[in-house]
């Protein structure tokens, strides 16, 4: 297995380093100041291949790294909006199927979230093929022992060439109200104790004057009040914001475990003993829907 991770600025996306740690270390980088990106996997690359391009091309690209794929059996990207844009770029251009979206990829099967993440897929693959991984769900511990990778660097034609290709117009900054949620920094959550969907639309107010996303658990999505890909936990997405601020939240575990590790927890809850409390920095305990109300009049 090898791993295809596109690197922008010397910054790794989301789940960048985990693909690289599940292809044990082995990893092909492309984008601008790839090297960086390479220090930055110190403990968990062993083997780096490094191809510096400006552009983002992925049908270029995709060009330009088939004879490096050609003979990996299995390759593995970042479901990163970059990975997701390259993996069925490079799927095509290898004659593979493309396995999206999985929570686990190995030889003998790969398993994927679907129906909204209540189905867990799990297929046996062919003998080669292209899979892009969830961020957020196989995790990397980076070991310290572990030697400097061994880097090649390999140049090629720069990815402007192809009149065909994706060509980006402009990269504008990241919208908190739209970006993926595993990227978001800072992330109001609204769970079962609100009291009706309009508090959603508040939070995402709230969340637009400080720069924050919206996010929700399992009995908001359920509901209808937010959309699926804003439901962190297990079956949802796995976040790593530095503020988390959550709003009638339980804590449920399987809510708690895509938390990853905020740095700080705001709760607003009526029971003072829940989990989501217990974790909080910040714990108030009152009613999140007048505190809504509150904090919607004093921020909008
Ligand atoms: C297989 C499986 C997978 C799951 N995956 C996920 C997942 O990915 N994500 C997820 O979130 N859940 C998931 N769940 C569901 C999870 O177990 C919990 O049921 C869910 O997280 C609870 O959501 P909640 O805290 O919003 O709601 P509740 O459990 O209903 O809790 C509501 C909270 O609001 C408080 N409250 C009530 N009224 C007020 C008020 N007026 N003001 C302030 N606080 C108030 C209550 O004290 C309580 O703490 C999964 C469950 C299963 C079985």
């Amino acid at each position: 297995m090898i791993a295809v991770v596109v690197v922008r600025a010397g910054v790794l996306p989301t789940g960048g380093a985990e693909v690289v740690a599940e292809c044990a270390g082995r990893a092909v980088l492309v984008g601008s100041q790839v090297a960086v990106a390479a220090e930055s996997l110190r403990g968990v690359a062993t083997a780096l291949t490094l191809v510096e391009q400006e552009a983002f091309r992925p049908a270029a690209i995709a060009h330009l790294l088939a004879p490096l794929l050609i003979d990996e059996p299995i390759v593995v990207l970042p479901a990163s909006p970059d990975g997701r844009d390259l993996a069925p770029r490079i799927a095509f251009t290898l004659h593979r199927p493309l396995h999206a979206g999985a929570t686990l990829v190995n030889a003998n099967h790969v398993d994927m979230a679907r129906g909204g993440g209540r189905e867990l897929h799990r297929l046996v693959p062919g003998a080669t093929f292209v899979a892009t991984l969830q961020p957020g769900t196989r995790g990397v511990v980076p070991d310290p022992l572990l030697p400097a990778p061994t880097i090649t660097s390999v140049t090629g034609p720069t990815s402007d060439g192809d009149t065909r290709d994706a060509v980006v117009m402009a990269v504008d900054e990241a919208d908190p109200a739209t970006i993926d949620l595993g990227e978001a920094t800072r992330i109001i959550a609204g769970g079962g104790g609100l009291d009706g969907s309009d508090r959603m639309r508040q939070l995402a107010d709230i969340a637009a004057a400080i720069g924050a996303s919206v996010g929700a658990t399992r009995v908001v999505t359920d509901r209808g009040w937010a959309p699926h890909e804003r439901q962190i936990g297990t079956t949802g997405v796995v976040v790593a914001p530095r503020l988390y601020m959550a709003f009638g939240v339980a804590g449920a575990v399987q809510h708690t475990s895509g938390l990853g590790d905020p740095t700080h927890i705001v709760s607003v809850n009526t029971d003072p003993h829940c989990p989501m409390m217990q974790l909080a920095d910040l714990a108030i305990v009152g009613d999140a829907n007048a505190t809504i109300d509150e904090l919607e009049r004093l921020l909008t």
